[in-house]
């Protein structure tokens, strides 16, 4: 007879999830230490979501992901929330602590673990151009300015968003420069020399209009700088190709979405997870 042991649950909870690569990277992992884990996608309406996190005390889940659109009204339902989360606004990660439900996010932390794992970069005293002021580049930007980044800089399509952005940080942190740029290329020439990270947090270049312009003019761009962009299809985007061009050291947006797993994988289960087989499912995933 089968034996049916109780594992310990975790998952997703988004509005769609059938797309999200986070199963099978997790589940990988599990598998890989022999844990009596598993991770299921949870689709959540909006309407839904307060009673799906008393789900996961009522059934004693593990943890889970939130995604679209979740991250941001999840936070009252939550009895504590990181100090990361709390700045940034939003969870991507919660853990039922003894049926404490606490809220973290990963996502910030993972980028800057990406980057330091692929490019070496540290955050500490340089001058950072984040391009986009959506949920992403805000969890970014909060993490960047709470690792000590010298300044900030914000360009956004719609420059009163980028503003909004700018405002929240300096209400919220006070030892960082922040500033908004218009998304042109005479503004952005002005400050491009004195940047050493360039981020693309827009879905620009996403499957499947791959063959677009990038977001900032190619011009600008020059061998002494990072650039990375954080969207992960495809690993090269054409603002990486246009950055290796010149020489420039680039990172995709493959090792963000790997490092928020790795953490939230480290907050469910107390393990260091094993990245190496959590990146090749990615990899296979992803051409
Ligand atoms: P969001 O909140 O909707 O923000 C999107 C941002 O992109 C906005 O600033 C928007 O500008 C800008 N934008 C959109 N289309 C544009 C265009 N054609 N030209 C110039 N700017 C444009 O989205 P998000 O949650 O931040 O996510 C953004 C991207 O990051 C998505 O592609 C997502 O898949 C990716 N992502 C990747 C990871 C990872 O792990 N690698 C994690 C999170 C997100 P306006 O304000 O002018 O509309």
């Amino acid at each position: 007879m089968a034996s049916h042991s109780i594992k310990e649950i975790t998952g997703l909870f988004g509005y769609p999830v059938e797309h999200s690569l986070s199963p099978e990277m997790h589940n990988a992992a599990f598998n890989k230490l022999g844990l009596d884990y598993t991770y299921l996608p949870f689709e959540v309406k909006p309407e839904r979501l307060k009673e799906a996190v008393m789900g996961i005390k009522g059934l004693n889940l593990r943890g889970v992901n939130l995604t679209i659109p979740h991250k941001e009204e999840v936070i009252p339902y939550l009895d504590q929330v990181s100090k990361e989360a709390r700045l940034i606004g939003a969870v991507n990660t919660i853990k039922n602590k003894d049926g404490k439900l606490i809220g973290y996010n990963t996502d910030g932390q993972g980028f800057i673990t990406s980057l330091k794992e692929e490019a070496n970069f540290i955050a500490r005293d340089k001058n950072i151009l984040i391009i986009g002021a959506g949920g992403a580049a805000k969890a970014i930007a909060f993490q960047l300015a709470l690792e000590g980044a010298n300044s900030l800089y914000i360009s956004n399509r719609t420059i009163s968003r980028a503003e909004e952005l700018v405002l929240t940080i300096e209400s919220k942190l006070n030892e960082i420069k922040v500033d908004p740029v218009p998304l042109e290329d005479r503004k952005l020439e002005m400050i491009i020399g004195q940047i050493d990270l360039v981020i693309d947090t827009t879905p620009v270049g996403m499957y499947p209009k791959v063959d677009v312009k990038p977001v900032i003019n190619p011009k600008l761009l020059h061998d002494d700088l990072i650039v990375t962009d954080i969207v992960y299809n495809p690993v090269e985007t054409s603002l990486l190709r246009s950055a290796k061009a010149v020489g420039a050291k680039t990172v995709s947006g493959l090792g963000m979405l790997l490092y928020q797993g790795v953490l939230a994988f480290e907050i469910w289960t107390g393990r260091k997870a094993p990245v190496e087989i959590m990146k090749e499912v990615l990899e296979n995933k992803i051409i």
